[in-house]
């Protein structure tokens, strides 16, 4: 059974218009495809939905749920961005979304009225890191401590790309994830995700745009997952069609190997 439920449409910063996902989807032999375009936040930008085309969005999926009702199972999602001053998730309950996916995207350190990208480019990680942070280990602990309090504020269903802060370090060009502070951090944040009913997604969304050559989270980590209890399901975290199962095989051997044997997604539990 094939599912996604990462899915970004020309709405937020994906190219092309649901209906060419949902066809893709189709001819893949896809069952489920869940819609996930970024949620509106305050700031102008050039990533996430606005206020303005929110209801489109909607609509849209709508639309396409019932137009192609007998051969996918499709759902409306978001992939809604922590802010520490208000709770984003229930803000968009209203719009009776099937699910959503928690993510941290940016991070606002204490003393700063500006957000700071984790994910945007890699000229601009490094910017951040040394204007803001001033080591990487300061940034990386920002990060996780947004994570935690994402975690904790929970009502989403999903758990995005957990180990974003490495998109860019490749070849250990930022830092070792073997270095005792890291793994304390991270281990930190599994310790909380796993008394909730939060599913950690396997991303691969950094191997189709050549970022990363490691699907999120690292292995290490999904291993540390596995003998926590916690649940994970597989996502392509697509921005264009023809990467909507980009590197699946791969990201699934990687998962069996960490000793799972079953995916659970909101809606499904999966064989491996
Ligand atoms: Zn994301
Ligand atoms: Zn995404």
């Amino acid at each position: 059974m094939k599912v996604n439920y990462h899915t970004h449409c020309y709405f937020c910063d994906g190219k092309g218009h649901p209906e060419e996902y949902v066809l893709e989807a189709i001819s893949r032999g896809f069952s489920v495809l869940g819609f996930s375009s970024h949620a509106p936040i305050k700031e102008i930008n050039d990533w996430t939905l606005t206020e303005s085309n929110l209801p489109d969005y909607i609509s849209s999926i709508n639309e396409l749920k019932v137009k192609y009702g007998k051969e996918i199972k499709i759902y409306l999602g978001l992939e809604i961005d922590y802010y520490p001053d208000e709770n984003r998730v229930e803000k968009f309950k209203k719009f009776n979304l099937d699910y959503s996916i928690g993510s941290v995207h940016m991070v606002k350190p204490d003393g700063f009225n500006t957000y700071f990208s984790v994910d945007e480019s890699d000229s601009t990680f490094a910017k951040v890191l040394n204007d803001v942070f001033g080591s990487i280990e300061a940034f990386s602990r920002e990060y996780y401590k947004t994570l935690r309090a994402l975690i904790l504020q929970g009502g989403f269903n999903i758990l995005g790309h957990l180990d974003l802060i490495r998109k860019f370090n490749k070849g250990n060009k930022y830092f070792n994830e073997n270095e005792p502070w890291y793994r304390e951090d991270v281990l930190k944040t599994l310790d909380l995700l796993k008394s909730r009913d939060i599913i950690v997604e396997v991303n691969t969304g950094a191997l189709s745009r050549g970022v990363n050559d490691v699907p999120y989270p690292s292995p290490w980590i999904l291993k540390e997952c596995f003998n926590r209890g916690i649940k994970v399901c597989l996502n392509s975290d697509v921005h264009a069609p023809n990467n909507i199962e980009c590197y699946f095989n791969e990201a699934k051997q990687i998962i069996k190997d960490c000793g799972y044997t079953q995916l659970h997604t909101p809606f499904e539990i999966i064989d491996l």
